[in-house]
């Protein structure tokens, strides 16, 4: 009881921090307020949970620093029942943010172990979430199309098949929303692309952060194995 006192506390100094660096979305602030994030990491680290800081999780991957968690969230602009496809599992931490925000959450990691535990942690916390164990690059097309993808490993270039999977504009929706860090190893830039029609797409470039690599046939950095 205490220690949960304690952690909403150092919830609410996190999210001061981050409405302090430009995140001003009220509803990306309300998620991250909600979500305990010290349940993703591992015990060892629970109490740099709260820190604005990337952790390591195992198979050499990490739980993305808050900031960038909320960026990307604030990027995709989710509304109520969207569906929004994860690129990279990891910890569950976004998956839960985005359930948060009233999405239908479908995410896809290639590090079995993580998904598992990933899963494990999101169902004891009451989230539900569609996941596969396999190659995110390639999107998930049996759910598409999707309203929001965002992809949380540094990708070489925009996949193709993930913007083939994002909703077309109609008289009902707005296009799809494409979220993904694109670049070398050393740093990537946060790009967002539109789908505006059947083939027209529009795209802007926004901050740039340091993401592990999206590997996979369309993550354009070599496959490594998984296990
Ligand atoms: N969203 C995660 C969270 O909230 O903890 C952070 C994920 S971590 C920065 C990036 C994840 O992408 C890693 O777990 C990595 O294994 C995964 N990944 C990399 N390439 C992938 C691919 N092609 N398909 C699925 N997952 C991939």
């Amino acid at each position: 009881m205490a220690s949960s006192r304690k952690y909403q506390q150092q919830r609410r100094r996190l999210v001061e921090e981050l409405h302090e660096r430009g995140i001003d979305d009220k509803r990306v602030l309300k998620a991250i307020a909600k979500v305990p994030r010290h349940a993703f990491v591992e015990p060892a680290l629970r109490n740099r949970a709260y820190r604005d800081e990337a952790l390591p999780i195992g198979k050499r991957q990490t739980i993305s620093q808050p900031f960038t968690v909320a960026y990307q969230t604030m990027l995709l602009d989710v509304q109520p029942d969207d569906r929004v496809l994860e690129v990279g599992t990891g910890s569950g931490y976004q998956a839960a943010v985005l359930c948060e925000m009233g999405a239908r959450v479908f995410t896809i990691e290639r590090h079995r172990a993580l998904l598992q535990r990933a899963t494990d942690v999101l169902e004891d916390l009451g989230y539900r979430v569609v996941s596969r164990a396999g190659d995110g690059s390639l999107g998930w097309p049996a759910f598409a199309p999707y309203d929001g993808i965002v992809v949380t490993a540094g990708a070489a270039d925009v996949p193709q098949p993930l913007m083939e999977q994002l909703r077309v504009p109609s008289a009902k929706h707005d296009g799809g929303r494409l979220v993904v860090p694109v670049g070398e190893s050393g740093g990537q830039v946060m790009r967002r692309v539109y789908r505006t029609g059947e083939d027209s797409y529009e795209q802007e470039s926004h901050h740039r952060f340091r993401f592990v690599p999206l590997v996979g046939a369309e993550g354009g950095l070599e496959q490594e194995e998984t296990e």
